[in-house]
């Protein structure tokens, strides 16, 4: 039996990864990101360039969740998701939801440079304020995206200098109605997300 092993480059993701930490509101090496921030807008325009690199259709919904698509030969199918988020509390490290979403970009390049053709879409998603920096609410983009949180809980977020989510959002470049970014259960086929916690608990 041959064992060919796949093209993953641990080099190219460590140097994005590094390259990804250094977009931040803290000097290095600690990383901060603050949802709708300079620093997270300069980190999501990053990721996305990447993902443009890789070929991979994006789109942003209302509240800033971004995919970054590559088409399977049946595009009519749900998509297999992967991702997680690039915001960073004050002082996280450098890997935590970023190893999720830049993993998860390179097991795509992996399989590209194999020849691999999706039969379902494979889709990179990118949560908007998986963390809890800025209205004190963590899992704020998938929250909405499953509903669990509705537009009118999430129109009256205020961050600590009083600007709501709607404000941000647009500021962001963020349009469209919060009540179209929930999604029906079979938005996706299968999730599967590479986290690492960078904290005491888990
Ligand atoms: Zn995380």
């Amino acid at each position: 039996m041959s064992t060919t092993r796949p093209n993953l480059s641990i080099d190219r993701l460590i140097s994005e990864l590094q390259a990804l930490a250094k977009i931040s509101e803290m000097e290095p090496p600690v990383v901060t990101r603050i949802v709708f921030s300079e620093a997270d807008m300069r980190a999501r325009a990053y990721v996305r360039e990447l993902c443009e690199d890789a070929g991979l259709t994006i789109s942003n919904d209302a509240v800033g969740n971004t995919f970054a698509r590559w088409q399977g030969t049946e595009p009519g199918l749900a998509p297999i998701g992967t991702g997680s988020h690039i915001d960073a509390i004050p002082n996280a490290g450098l890997y935590d939801g970023c190893v999720g979403v830049l993993g998860g970009l390179e097991a795509i390049r992996v399989l590209q440079q194999l020849g691999f053709n999706p039969r379902r879409s494979i889709e990179l998603a990118i949560f908007t304020a998986e963390e809890p920096t800025r209205f004190g609410i963590g899992c704020l983009g998938s929250r909405m995206m499953a509903n669990v949180l509705t537009p009118a809980q999430a129109r009256a977020l205020r961050d600590k200098e009083g600007q709501g989510l709607e404000e941000l959002r647009a500021k962001a470049g963020f349009s469209g109605a919060l009540e179209s970014v929930a999604v029906a259960p079979d938005r996706f086929h299968k999730f599967v997300e590479l986290h690492i916690e960078q904290g005491p608990y888990l």
